[in-house]
């Protein structure tokens, strides 16, 4: 539905790092950035253990969150002053969807909660969920905003973030394979941990982008862009978000939350300190409130009075997160699997290492793009490029070095233990060198295990 929003006398900005200046022109975009459940995303880290690697990588989800509405907005602004629909059905831009553009963009990511995927592991949470539900819930300062808009609003938000709200080109510009989030967060994850070879010319992609009545494509000319820009992407998968030192971390982090959950149930160990914003999800009765009480802050004060825990186990793995001693690991390769599980957990088991929580895999796959498969359950959208004769060619088909990738997720699957292992151990040094790795291709459409 078209709604006419309030305009501001005056436009805000907010001074951003990768975008130069955010710009703010309607009331709505600013009264939902200062929603108590908007504010809390400064206290939630974009990348998780990703810092524990690229120390710069500090960086919030209240940062991305205002960086995918910039881009939602820059996109909206050359649509309209392009593509203007003249009739509807044409199948080119209708202004009247900016407001739902632009709050589903803002809002994307709002249900994410501290270190989001090993909180959702061990407390079976769903951001994406969380999400939508903050949107909906009349409880929240965010609902409240979004129903002053209409009462139908908020659903058409979240039908955005769902993905079933009727227009195409509104849901691909919030979620596909080339859409504001990742664009956003490719850039901001580049920029914030030093690794240059996440940039791509987004100046250019958004010039060549232009809406059709299925959704989103790019004219031929701009090829090379968003060639570069599928290969950015790869490069951040293998060389950031992959590393097997974050994954490290992320780990112990999950064996802690998973200790910590077992110490709570147990008569015999119980916890010393009571961690009170934690039960309501220990005890898996929690509600949305209690949900927006948790950040990074509050995990982290926890993992402080936890180091002073009589469970020795707790207090270990509380140290080793709070002074990043990340767990080794061994890529395993289906000829040696086997074989190295069974021997390093033999190792562990004489050590006298509680293997439940001292030993685990961890499989990170990323497919870098895939082209639209009929047969898939969960379909993506597929990169389509303009010919000068007006029909449309996939990506991979037009792109030589596209099609190398399409298709083909990549990635690896560890073994990790703690580092004393290795020292107490015969095997040679160079299979646990975790800081020289090396990452697989298998041919599948398997999604990603991650997701940014
Ligand atoms: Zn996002």
């Amino acid at each position: 539905m078209a709604y006419n929003i309030p305009i501001l006398p005056r436009e805000k900005v907010f001074r951003d790092p990768v975008h130069d200046y955010i710009h703010v022109q309607h009331q709505l975009i600013l009264d939902l950035i200062n929603t108590a459940e908007f504010q809390r995303l400064r206290r939630v880290k974009q990348t998780g253990t990703t810092l524990f690697t690229f120390h710069g990588a500090e960086h919030s989800r209240f940062g991305h969150s205002l960086g995918v509405y910039e881009v939602a907005r820059r996109i909206c602004d050359k649509f309209v002053r392009n593509y203007p629909s003249l009739t509807p059905g044409d199948g080119l831009w209708d202004d009247g969807e900016r407001p739902v553009v632009l709050c589903a963009a803002l809002l994307h990511d709002i249900g994410h909660g501290p270190y989001s995927h090993a909180f959702e592991k061990i407390f079976q949470t769903n951001h994406e969920q969380i999400t939508i539900d903050i949107i909906l819930s009349p409880e929240t300062e965010v609902n409240q905003v979004l129903s002053r808009v209409s009462p139908t609003f908020p659903n058409e938000v979240a039908s955005v973030i769902n993905k079933t709200y009727p227009n195409p080109q509104v849901v691909q510009l919030i979620s596909s394979q080339i859409d504001a989030d990742r664009m956003d967060y490719l850039l901001r994850d580049a920029y914030y941990t030093g690794a240059n070879y996440g940039r791509f010319d987004i100046s250019r992609i958004l010039r060549v982008m232009r809406p059709h009545k299925d959704g989103i494509a790019f004219t031929i000319s701009g090829m090379h862009a968003v060639e570069d820009y599928i290969l950015s992407r790869y490069q951040m998968y293998m060389q950031v978000y992959f590393h097997p030192v974050s994954r490290g971390v992320e780990v112990i982090l999950n064996k802690l939350l998973a200790r910590a959950h077992e110490c709570y149930r147990s008569p015999e160990y119980g916890l010393n300190h009571s961690a009170s914003l934690l039960i309501p999800f220990f005890e898996d009765n929690w509600t949305l409130k209690d949900y927006l009480k948790l950040d990074d802050g509050v995990l982290t004060t926890y993992f402080l009075h936890w180091l002073d825990e009589p469970d020795q186990i707790l207090s270990d793995l509380a140290g080793r997160f709070l002074n990043r001693k990340p767990f080794k690991s061994v890529a395993l390769n289906f000829d040696r699997d086997v074989a190295t599980i069974e021997h390093l957990t033999e190792l562990l088991d004489n050590m006298g290492y509680d293997t439940r929580y001292y030993a685990a895999k961890n499989s990170s796959y990323d497919l870098p793009y895939d082209f639209y498969r009929p047969d898939q359950i969960k379909n993506r959208t597929q990169i389509e490029l303009i010919q000068k004769n007006g029909e449309h060619i996939e990506l991979s088909k037009a792109s030589e070095v596209v099609a190398t990738i399409a298709g083909k997720a990549r990635g690896d699957e560890r073994f990790y233990f703690p580092r004393e292992v290795v020292k107490s151990d015969t095997l040679s040094d160079d299979l646990f060198a975790d800081d020289q790795f090396e990452f697989q291709t298998i041919v599948t459409t398997l999604e990603n295990t991650t997701s940014y």
